[in-house]
């Protein structure tokens, strides 16, 4: 399916033939390149109690529409070009100074976007396609409970839906062992350290040494958003302390070969499928009942092996 007209696309065959004299074959791409870690396909937002992603979406109760598209990003991941151009800005939307009100444009190898609520490296310059180009700004900061994305929007507010699917499908998920974030705030899955109550590691000593932590601590704060770390389906709930508490609840997920407990977390449900980087529910108030801990989700597999390789995404990069 021809994505221009004849006219337009022998212009832009032009544009793009001088680039190919200018840059490497490699940067020559039909799609664009991933946007957000955590998010390699460019999933786009479903919908919240704030609205929905797609383009053209209804905006103010049906009075506009949504000239964007919202690829989903967890709130302080890194952000990377989607193609190799020139960059200038700020771009801003709310013009608040609301702690999202940043963004930065691109324009080069037949593009011009918008990519807002990102803070990036800077605001001038060249960028290549896959470099860092910055961070997701707190955006549950100003909407809680939102998916946190980042807002997409071609400038000349045509659709850019089929630019952002991937140029090779990904590998299936046995093959792509890494987990997704599983805390908005924590994109690299940063496991607990040691506090005053233990330490968050694979076998770090439980109840004064008798015991052993079959488990993983990953850092996440209180009511934050949680995502699921792969595809599959939920049961639950899954309790640990059984006795009421204020974080007594949880949930397993099993699928793409992996098998794991979520703990400390409140699902949005305890049964159905899910998929890999949805959200899955919020943290549970950890510092109620452990105050000065760092508040953490305990996840754990369900045979009791060593989560960390999977949890360690995005790692050295
Ligand atoms: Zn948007
Ligand atoms: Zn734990």
């Amino acid at each position: 399916m021809p994505l221009l007209q004849d006219g337009e696309e022998k212009v832009l065959r032009n544009i793009f033939t001088k680039q190919l004299d200018a840059h490497p074959p490699q940067h020559q791409h039909q799609h664009w390149a991933q946007i957000c870690s955590g998010n390699p396909t460019n999933r786009i937002r479903g919908c919240d109690r704030y609205g929905c992603g797609n383009f053209g979406a209804d905006r103010h109760s049906g009075k506009e529409k949504h000239a964007g598209v919202d690829v989903i990003c967890s709130d302080g991941a890194t952000v990377y070009a989607p193609f190799s151009g020139q960059l200038s800005g700020p771009i801003r939307f709310f013009h608040n100074g609301n702690a999202i009100d940043d963004g930065v444009q691109i324009m080069g190898s037949g593009y011009c976007v918008k990519l807002v609520c990102i803070h990036p490296i800077r605001y001038h310059g060249q960028i290549h396609r896959g470099q860092r180009l910055g961070k997701m700004l707190p955006m549950q900061k100003v909407y809680p409970g939102i998916i946190s994305h980042i807002h997409v929007e071609n400038c000349d507010h045509s659709d850019p839906t089929h630019l952002l699917s991937p140029d090779v499908p990904p590998l299936p998920q046995q093959q792509d062992g890494r987990w997704a974030a599983v805390c908005a705030g924590n994109p690299t899955n940063e496991i607990r350290g040691c506090d005053k109550y233990g330490c968050g590691y694979y076998g770090a000593p439980r109840r004064s040494g008798k015991g052993r932590h079959r488990a993983v601590d990953v850092i996440c704060a209180d009511g934050a958003t949680v995502y699921a770390p792969f595809s599959g389906q939920l049961s639950g709930p899954v309790k640990f302390f059984h006795n009421g508490n204020a974080i007594d609840d949880g949930v397993q997920i099993q699928g793409s070969g992996f098998c794991v407990k979520l703990l400390c977390i409140h699902p949005i449900k305890y049964n159905g499928a899910i998929s890999k980087g949805q959200v899955l529910g919020r943290m549970l108030p950890m510092q109620r009942v452990f105050p000065g801990i760092t508040s953490h989700i305990h996840i754990e597999n369900c045979d009791h092996s060593d989560p960390t390789s999977n949890l360690e995404r995005g790692k050295g990069q």
